[in-house]
Order: C-alpha cells, then structure tokens, then sequence
C-alpha cells in the first residue's frame, strides 16, 4: 500500500486481521501504526552473550543460554503446581519452573528440542533454576532480524498470545510497520535542538529503538525519545501556564495595610520561619502582579501551613477584598477556625465559618453578610462551593490539603467572581520534584521545607506482634503523664469486613488492657455516621478520652497537640505516604512523641523498605522520593487522573537529568521566542495546535 503512514489503522499493516486489530486495540490501545511504533520493548536480550549451565549464578539479573529441553513435567497439586523442565547443556542440567499458565505452555513446548531461553538463575536447594524464563525454539537456519544482537523484549498477555503476538510476533509487527512508514517518518524536534543536544534523529531513533544494532545505538535512541517525550509535555505545561497568565487578569494587590502588619507585630505568638516568609513573599510577588496566581504551597506535616493562609488572606482584606479557606472535613474547618479565631483576636477582621451543620439562621446572616461585604474570611468546608454562597468581592481562595477535593469543586470556586479570584492550594503530601514538576508544571510551587524551631522530633518505633504487652505499658506511662494516644488500624476496600473484625477484636483486648472508668476509649471509622464520628473526634480533642481507635478517617490534619503517640498496626500494609501522614497526628505539642509501627514477623521486602524508611527519617521529601522509587509515579496519590503521566518511555524516576534538560530548553525558547513565531520553531507551534490543551485549572488536583 502505497500510502501508508503513522496514522494509518493498524488493521491495514500487513499481517493484521480485523482480530489481531481487535485486540492490539483492546489489550494495548494500539489503534494506529503510529502506536504500534510507540509500543516500545521494556528490555533487551543482548544475543551476543551466552551462558553454559555450569556458568550460571544467582547474581546475574538475567542469563541467554542454549540446551535441550530434556524432560517436562507436571509437580505438586492445587496452589503449589507447577511444571516442571529439566534443561541440559554440554556443561550440566537445571530445572526450568512455571507456575503459571501451565496448561498452555504443556501443549506448546517441545520436549527433545533445543531452545534458547532466558531468565534469571536462582539458587534453589543449592542447584541453579529459572522460573518462568523465555523459551524461543532454536533455529540456526532462520535470519535474525538484521543480524540482531539486541533482541528486543515486548510484553505481552495470555489474549494477545492466543493471536501469535507473542514478543516475538509483536517484533514481526515492529518491521513490518518499519519498512512501510520509515522512508516517511520525518523529524519533529527543531534541527536545532536536535543539533545542539546530540540527538539522534527521529526516524533513525525510531528504528534503533526497535532494531538496536549494539548498546550505544540503543543508547542514542534511548536518550532521544525520552528527551523528545518529556519536552513535548514540558512545552504543553509550560504553554498552558504562560496562557493562563495572559488570559486571566487578576486581582492586583498592591498594598500591605493595616489588619496584615497588626496581625504580623502584635498577635503573631511566635516568629515566623525562614520558609515561611519565603512562602509569603512569593505569594506577595504573585499577587501584584495583575496576573492571577495560581500557587501550590508543598509542606510538610506541622510546617505551619495555615499561617502562611492566613496572613495571604489578610492581604486580600487590606487590599479590599474577601477571602475564604476551604478544608476537606468539618472538623478540619472547625479547626481551622478556632485556631484562627484565636490567633486574630476579635477586632482585626471579621472571620464565621459554614459547614454542613451550621443552622439556618446563622447561615442567612454569613449569606447577608458575604453579599454586603462586611463579612471579610469566610473558613468552611464544601458547603463554600454551594451557589447560595455569593460573595461581594472575592479575592483569594484557599484550599487545605488540595488531594481530598476534585477540579470540579475548585473551578467552582474559580467561577464565584468575574475575575477569578488568586487561588493557593495547600497540600501535607510532598511530591518528589521530578513528578511535581511534570505533574504541576503550569502552577507556581512553594515548599515549606523547615518546620519550626523547637520541634522535637518524633521517635519512630519498630515493634512486633510479640511485643505487644511493652507497648501496653508504654501506653499506660504516657497516659498517666496525661497524654493521648491514636491507634490506627488499616481499612482496605478490599477487605473492609475483615479489617473491620480486626479493628473490633483489637478494641476489645484494648478494653480489657484499658478498663472502664480509669480509661476512657473513643472509636471513629469511616463505617460511621458522620455525626457519630464527629461526636467520638470532639470528644478525644477536647480530652475527655484518652485513647481514639481509628481507620484513616483520622489521617488529615487533625490537630490534638496533647496526643503523644500514634501506633500503627498492621504497618506494613499501609502506603509511605500513609504511614508519614498519620505520623504527623502526633509531634504537634512541646512534649517528646512517638510513632509506634507494629507489624507481623513475615515482611515483603517492599513492606520492610516501608518501615526501615519510616524508622529513619521524618523527612516528607526524602519520604516521598523513596515512595516513588517504590511504586513508580502512576501510584502516587493524585497523580492516577493525570495524563500527563502516561509516559510511553521516560521514567521519572530514572530520568531526572533529561527532565530538568527539557524543562530548560522550554523555558529557554519561550524566553527568546515567547509566541513560537519564529520559523525554527514553527515544528513546535504545530504540535502545540495539534495538542490543544485547555486551561490549566485540571491540572491541580
Ligand atoms: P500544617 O502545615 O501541618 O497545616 P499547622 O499550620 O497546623 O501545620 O501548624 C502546626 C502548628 O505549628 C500550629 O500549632 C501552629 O500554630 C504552629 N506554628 C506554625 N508556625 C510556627 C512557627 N513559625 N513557630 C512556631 N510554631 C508555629
Ligand atoms: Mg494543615
């Protein structure tokens, strides 16, 4: 076919029925030959190195080696069956295992005939095996793709293999694809760039990446196509964010006045952090810009974020304008507000919160008031987004722990005023740099990096199921010192039911451990009335219990400064970040807190990185880069809607270098091109018009 092009349906390549496009599109959303081209190998098998038998070790992270497959044989029933290989060489024999799609690999492979296999030699009862290693039948007669010495390595599932689209059959569909497009696949980075960054070339790429003749093409390509991927989302984000900046005017700030500097020299109880005037002199840049701000403040647990809030907030009031905050949880808002209240005194500004439970009456005054403009911050939870709540003049909104609300909620806020108002979202959950940076590339960051001065650190403890009566006694000293304690329990979806007999067994051996009426016990999970829970949440803030048995309804921002430990159970099934959060329950007063993480004696390695990392450091931001080296950047909350994320190549954890590279060399060329006109990079507009993006706002969550 003459012509055939990236964009043409993957059922006109040759060799691609109707079905095979069924579910090329169904398994791996290949609907074209472009993203068969883009379904690129996760591994190579580097075919000019073999293994014998004798050779092999459990070091080695994968081995080639060519036998005999000698035997083949099923073993154990149930959960423990498995087949069973025996492989020979002129230097010895290993068992091959599969557990796994046994029945299928019994039919296909041939005892008696050579293979070349793959896989990772274990150590097993002191002889090597592989288990599930790749089995591809020894051919000497049949040409290697172009004399491949890289063999590339596609994955592939159970359906696709039912259609021949083994690794091998996908490599077939590679060179078909290949040889049809490749005269025409043209460059699309700028000559320039291409030029100035040593990078192969597109089309060269594209073959190298499939076809790699050795290492340093594989390289070459390697390094081309990650670096092309995330410029392209670079140049999106950071167009978005140079849009957005154009087309909304925003509330100009231009002054600080009164309420702001009264508040600063005579209410403040204690000095502000370095980080935190750091914070507020940006958001003070920002807001007198003309420009509207859009500004994510990253801090950890207990940084003082709400500070921080509140003098932006008396900004906006000195400048004329309202601001409100808007907090996940109605005990959250309630704090907020007391502890606002308390801060400002009853003569700076006038300040109400609404929530779901404040009465009508109250309600028609803060609608009255918000209207007229006498009412100046205004601190609540979603029932801010209603659109009864008209305000006079807003100017500045603020949403605490930005994860728990959706775009939708926050574009609302947006909408209540014709010039949207600026817009700061705080967030507990450090993000790792490189993914903040591809995932909030069009917002302005702020970290609060420094937690106040005299904080004394948490002691975080590894304790096992055996040492559970130490720390009973441990909890019995802290109590009698007057102190609180949160004992939280994991509740997956999963396996809520079970979770929850847990829960309700542990509550039950704490009852007999902490009796009636020298111990009183509060209990809080997410199976409860929302009125309950509040009811058991009050009860435990205000003192009158000394320990709250919990799910992780209790995780964000609860502040019980005169709780001193947290214990953990069942650690080792709670997420980095997870764990981290609820940690920051506890350190938030002057004495000495500990965070006690109990878990069963068996560990997954995973589970134990988790703890050991929890155990060393209270450090958010080395905590969530371990956390993204753990799960990779798709697990990461918040990030699972974003797009941006759905990376073909790059890898935020490994590719920190081209990522800060590619951001550069956007920012550059939007400095010395700042509409794209000129005509190097006229490549560059036209993927920008082909991938229209819209405004920025879907991108905060
Ligand atoms: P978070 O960032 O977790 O929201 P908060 O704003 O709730 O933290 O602050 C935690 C505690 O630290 C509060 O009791 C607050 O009053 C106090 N705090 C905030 N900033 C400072 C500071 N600069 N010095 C001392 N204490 C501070
Ligand atoms: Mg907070």
């Amino acid at each position: 076919m003459a012509d055939i092009s990236l964009i043409t349906p993957i059922e006109y390549l040759k060799g691609v029925g109707p079905q095979k496009a069924d579910v090329l599109k169904k398994e791996l959303q290949i609907f074209t030959i472009g993203d068969l081209l883009q379904y690129y190998p996760f591994r190579y098998i580097d075919r000019t190195k073999f293994y014998k038998i004798r050779q092999l070790h459990p070091d080695l992270v994968g081995a080639q080696v060519l036998g005999r497959l000698v035997q083949l044989q099923e073993a154990g029933e149930k959960k423990s069956k498995r087949l069973v290989g025996l492989f020979r060489d002129e230097t010895g024999t290993m068992e091959l295992v599969w557990f796994q799609s046994i029945s299928w690999l019994k039919k296909s492979l041939k005892v008696g005939a050579a293979y070349i296999i793959y896989g990772k030699p274990s150590l097993f009862n002191g002889q090597i095996s592989m288990s599930h290693p790749e089995m591809e039948l020894f051919n000497p007669q049949e040409k290697k793709l172009g004399n491949l010495t890289m063999q590339p390595v596609y994955s592939s599932t159970e359906k696709l293999k039912k259609f021949n689209l083994d690794t091998k059959g996908i490599q077939r569909l590679q060179q078909t694809a290949l040889e049809s497009v490749y005269s025409s696949l043209q460059e699309t980075l700028p000559a320039y760039l291409v030029e100035k960054y040593n990078l192969m070339p597109y089309p060269k790429a594209m073959l190298s990446i499939h076809f790699p003749q050795n290492t340093e093409e594989l390289n070459g390509a390697l390094k081309r196509l990650k670096f092309e991927e995330l410029f392209f989302i670079q140049l999106k984000l950071l167009r978005n964010k140079q849009l957005n900046t154009q087309k909304f005017k925003g509330h100009r700030f231009d002054k600080v006045g009164e309420k702001f500097n009264t508040f600063y020299q005579t209410r403040l109880p204690f000095p502000l952090t370095n980080a935190q005037k750091r914070v507020i002199k940006e958001i003070r840049h920002d807001t007198n810009t003309g420009a509207q701000m859009n500004r994510l403040v990253q801090g950890d647990v207990g940084s003082g974020k709400t500070v921080v809030a509140l003098m932006s907030m008396l900004l906006a009031v000195d400048n004329g304008y309202q601001a409100c905050m808007m907090a996940p949880t109605e005990i959250l808002a309630t704090q907020h507000y007391n502890g606002l209240k308390e801060l400002l005194g009853n003569d700076i500004c006038n300040i109400k919160l609404l929530t779901g439970s404040t009465s009508a009456k109250e309600r028609r005054i803060i609608h009255q008031e918000l209207e007229d403009g006498t009412l100046d911050i205004l601190i609540g939870t979603h029932a801010l987004i209603e659109d009864k709540v008209k305000f006079k003049n807003i100017g500045f909104v603020v949403i605490d722990e930005q994860h728990r609300f959706g775009v939708e909620q926050r574009a609302k806020l947006w909408r209540k005023n014709s010039i949207p108002p600026h817009m700061l979202v705080m967030t507990a959950t450090p993000i790792p740099r490189t993914l903040a940076m591809t995932l909030y590339g069009d917002l302005d960051i702020s970290v609060i990096d420094e937690l106040p001065a005299g904080r004394k650190p948490i002691k975080t403890i590894h304790f096992s199921e055996n040492q559970r009566l130490r720390v009973f006694g441990f909890m019995r000293q802290e109590i009698a010192k007057g102190r609180q304690v949160y004992i939280v329990y994991p509740l997956i979806k999963e396996s809520e039911k079970m979770d929850l007999l847990y829960l309700e067994a542990g509550l039950e051996n704490l009852q007999r451990e902490f009796p009636l009426p020298q111990y009183k016990i509060s209990i809080v999970h997410g199976k409860m009335p929302v009125k309950d829970k509040d009811f058991e949440m009050q009860r435990f803030v205000k003192g009158e219990t000394q320990i709250m048995v919990a799910t992780t309804v209790i995780e964000v921002g609860v502040n019980v400064p005169n709780a001193t430990v947290m214990i953990i159970e069942n650690a080792e099934r709670f997420g980095l970040s997870q764990l981290h959060q609820l940690r920051g329950r506890v350190g938030r007063g002057a004495e000495q807190s500990y965070c006690i993480l109990m878990s069963g004696d068996k560990l997954s390695k995973e589970g134990r990185t988790r703890i050991e990392t929890m155990v060393r450091t209270n450090d958010g931001f080395e905590i969530a880069e371990v956390d993204l080296a753990l799960r990779g950047p798709g697990d990461i909350s918040g990030t699972q809607q974003s797009g941006v994320l759905n990376m073909k190549i790059a890898d935020l954890t490994q590719d920190q270098n081209i990522l800060h590279e590619a951001r550069n060399t956007v920012i550059d060329i939007f400095k010395k091109d700042p509409t794209l006109s000129l005509p190097e990079n006229r490549l560059l507009l036209n993927y920008l018009n082909q991938h229209n993006s819209g405004i920025s706002w879907d991108k905060i969550s």
